[in-house]
């Protein structure tokens, strides 16, 4: 008997040419929708009008269809902004939602963070008086970031689901206070892609394990707008030879240079299919 059908995603950012880490993760998001007939949705995650470019877009779809990839739908995220405002709105209505004034100097300074580190947000504006807030967030420009504690406790206890991990307790104050949106930018990742996969019918979310720590947040999220959970497949990573992480800034394994050395699409995607999703970080190397 054949399971439900699933309706998985491919949500590439257009900063870059896709890598073999992206082939891995679009391959698996599709064949999970190809084997139970359902739908595989290609989501161009192209809110970030600073990093984005077009020449990514046309470069992603063509990456994929070399990897002899098809979807059912083609999203372009920008178009959602209304839907994505909305849900800012709401949770700002909530109370749940406060402006942020600080630099990314400031944040690490008051976090006592080294440089480069990565740093949680310490909540130096969450507790700025209304009237001193609003008349700051008039004059300049700022993020809306989500006051996380208040909202896990309107929210309650949340789990979600993943393929590797089973039952996952949500814990979103692991990443304090995370940014909902900039002014003057518009609402940011975690929110955005959160309201699209509810809005696109997603049942599976299939992505990096590096994505994992998001969905403690977006699980949230989904509790706080009324929105339905998928289940999650954070699949291992790929590693270069030498051991990093495969990264957009490394050319050597784009598929857009695997394919210039005249590799065939076809046999890049039997080699990744034959790598079990889930299992610790793994080299990849085509010579
Ligand atoms: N757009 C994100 C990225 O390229 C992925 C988002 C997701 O899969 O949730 O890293």
């Amino acid at each position: 008997m054949p399971g439900p059908a699933c309706v998985s995603r491919f949500a590439p950012s257009p900063t870059g040419r896709l890598h073999l880490g992206h082939a891995f993760s679009a391959l698996l998001a599709h064949d999970l929708a190809r084997r139970s007939g359902g739908q595989f949705v290609l989501r161009i995650e192209d809110i970030d009008r600073g990093r984005c470019r077009e020449p990514f877009v046309s470069g992603i779809l063509a990456d994929l269809a070399w990897l002899g990839l098809g979807w059912d739908r083609l999203e372009r995220q920008a178009q959602g902004a209304a839907r994505h405002e909305a849900a800012l709105a709401r949770l700002e209505a909530m109370g749940l939602a406060y402006p942020c004034f600080c630099t990314r100097a400031d944040i690490a300074a008051a976090a006592g963070a080294p440089h480069g580190a990565p740093v949680i947000y310490p909540g130096t504006c969450r507790g700025l008086p209304p009237a001193e807030a609003r008349a700051r967030a008039a004059a300049m420009p700022h993020a809306v970031r989500l006051d996380v504690a208040r909202a896990a406790a309107i929210a309650g206890p949340l789990a979600w689901h993943d393929a590797g991990a089973g039952t996952v307790r949500a814990q979103p104050e692991m990443l304090g206070d995370i940014v909902l949106a900039r002014r003057d930018f518009g609402v940011g990742y975690m929110l955005a892609s959160a309201v699209d996969d509810a809005e696109a019918g997603v049942t599976d979310v299939v992505r990096g394990r590096d994505l994992f720590a998001a969905t403690h947040v977006q699980r949230l999220l989904q509790a706080l707008l009324g929105l339905a959970t998928p289940r999650y497949h954070h699949h291992r990573l790929l590693l270069a030879a030498d051991g990093r992480r495969l990264a957009k800034r490394d050319r050597a394994e784009t598929l857009e240079v695997l394919r210039a050395r005249g590799l065939a699409g076809a046999a890049v995607a039997a080699r990744l299919r034959g790598i079990p999703a889930l299992g610790p970080d793994c080299h990849i190397a085509f010579t």
